[in-house]
């Protein structure tokens, strides 16, 4: 039967859309090019001498999908809270745990706590003011402001969207550049092309601050099962809508007809009618399957925010636990753990600059930022019967088409100057350079936030494209990169008020 509605990709975002499209009365068919769905979302089996132990390969915390729309959907995701969220090691007796409780051995001064205080109040009434935007059509960052941010935080609110994380930091006189580094480099560089200076950094930071998870306090949490749990329970809930889905089906182009989209062609060749086309695609993608009929304005606005990708992830299969010099007390292993250049004091923030410098001129940084993750402890049910621990090396920033050479044992060493032994741990590795997130997951650029979260509001790519018949859901549409569903429900709603529900 032909469908009302063909949706280009399985991430969570079309996954979204498919289920309050089905839900409405349309007829939706998702085509994915993968021969798996869930896109950046999934849980993998990817170590060839682990083969039973599962990873979140791409994405692996959840925290910003908006409760209201988990209730909308019906669809109850199991997440577990890591407390502590935050883990700093030194090489030295040093460091700081963040949680519910502040433990903290030698890195926070009082006007750090005072600051810390500070920031997290004023990050929690931006959080509460915002997220009733996330599910409407975005308008600009002022109208934004205007409409859903509290007088008292408008200009604040604006300053941060549109200036650089380290701006927004220095705000709350924090004395230890160590911790500012620590929430610049997590929450303000988390995959954008940008370095802490650069204007935007401060968006990507406050959409990282948008956790309001039931129970999460802010923070991100543990997906049960990995990320792949997402994926999997959308994609249950759009089935049983009567959704019907579709791997291995990559769409080659479109169809038009007077300037109309009516449906898709596949590279096999078949070609599948529909009455609108939902790209969950990233946009330039879309962009490239829509060709000469993709409104011009809008393809150059877009290209002209366009950027590589420069996440590397590093997924490891350890056969222990790492042990830490600074002999943390307490279970660390499910928080992020924060390893950074200039951990022991000396210039943290000139050494940040000095990585971003680096990768802007095309090299791999000699002191990389990075955040490692050990889900297992969390979640043993990732584990295989030898008890072997998913973990994995989050890095900032490297460029994009690098040959890594080396490195991935120079970042195992980083991790053996925190907590010696480490390297000696790494049963198998699956290493994804942006380029590898580009062919792994679909995403061109290999951007992990397909536009980067610098761009924001209503510079994204649009949900309705301006061409009859076509629509964009995606991580590259408002209001954000990241697992959040937002774009998807923001782009069904575009197609049920453009096409009514049967
Ligand atoms: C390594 C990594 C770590 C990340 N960590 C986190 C994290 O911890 N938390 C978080 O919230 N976010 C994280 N992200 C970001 C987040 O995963 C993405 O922003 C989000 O998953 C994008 O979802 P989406 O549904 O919009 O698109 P995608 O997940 O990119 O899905 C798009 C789908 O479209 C398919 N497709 C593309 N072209 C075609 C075509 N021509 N025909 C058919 N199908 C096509 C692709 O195969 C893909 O399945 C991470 C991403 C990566 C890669």
């Amino acid at each position: 039967m032909t469908p009302d509605v063909v949706i280009i990709g399985t991430g969570h975002n079309g996954l979204v859309s498919g289920i309050l499209l089905a839900r409405a009365g349309l007829r939706v068919t998702m085509l994915e090019a993968a021969t798996v769905i869930g896109g950046a979302t999934r849980t993998e089996r990817p170590f060839p001498r682990v083969p039973e132990l599962q990873q979140s390969t791409g994405s692996y915390l959840l925290g910003l999908m908006p409760p209201e729309l988990m209730r909308l959907l019906e669809v109850e995701i199991p997440v577990v809270r890591r407390d502590p969220h935050y883990f700093l090691p030194t090489s030295t007796s040093r460091y700081l745990l963040r949680g519910s409780q502040r433990i903290d051995n030698g890195i926070y001064s009082d006007a750090d706590r005072r600051a810390d205080d500070a920031m997290q109040a004023e990050l929690a009434q931006l959080r509460e003011d915002l997220a009733p935007a996330w599910l409407a059509n975005p308008g600009s960052v002022e109208e934004t402001a205007e409409r859903y941010i509290r007088p008292s935080l408008r200009q604040t609110f604006v300053d941060l969207v549109r200036g650089s994380v380290l701006d927004y930091l220095k705000r709350f006189d924090f004395e230890s550049e160590l911790l500012i580094s620590m929430y610049a480099v997590t929450d303000g560089l988390s995959g954008i092309n940008a370095g802490p200076d650069d204007p935007g950094t401060g968006h990507n930071f406050l959409v990282h601050n948008m956790c309001r998870l039931p129970g999460a306090d802010g923070t991100w949490m543990i997906t049960r099962g990995g990320m792949g749990t997402v994926s999997r329970m959308l994609a249950d809930k759009f089935r049983s809508l009567g959704g019907v889905i579709r791997t291995s089906a990559r769409v080659a182009g479109l169809s038009t007809s007077d300037g109309v989209v009516t449906g898709v062609v596949l590279d096999s060749g078949e070609e599948i009618d529909a009455k609108a086309v939902l790209g969950a695609c990233d946009p330039y993608e879309l962009i490239r399957l829509a060709g000469d009929a993709f409104p011009a304005p809008l393809r150059s606005h877009m290209l002209a925010r366009q950027r590589t990708g420069t996440t590397l992830k590093v997924n490891l299969a350890l056969s222990g636990l790492p042990r830490f010099t600074c002999d943390p007390p307490g279970q660390v292993f499910g928080s992020t753990i924060h390893l950074l250049p200039g951990s022991d004091g000396d210039q943290p923030l000139a050494r940040l600059r000095r990585m971003w410098a680096q990768v802007q001129a095309g090299e791999l940084p000699d002191e990389p930022t990075i955040e490692w993750y050990l889900h297992t402890t969390v979640d043993p049910s990732l584990s295989d019967a030898a008890g072997h621990h998913s973990s994995a090396l989050f890095v900032q920033s490297v460029p994009y088409g690098v040959e890594l050479g080396s490195y991935v044992d120079k970042l195992l060493s980083i991790c053996d100057y925190y907590a010696p032994g480490t390297s000696s741990l790494v049963a198998d590795s699956f290493t994804l350079t942006p380029q590898g997130i580009e062919s792994h997951f679909g995403i061109t650029g290999g951007h992990i936030h397909h536009v980067d979260n610098t761009v924001s509001f209503n510079d994204r790519m649009p949900y309705f494209t301006g061409l009859a018949g076509l629509y964009a859901g995606s991580a590259g549409c408002h209001p954000a990169g990241s697992v959040i569903g937002a774009a998807g429900h923001n782009a069904a709603q575009a197609i049920l008020q453009d096409l009514p529900a049967h």
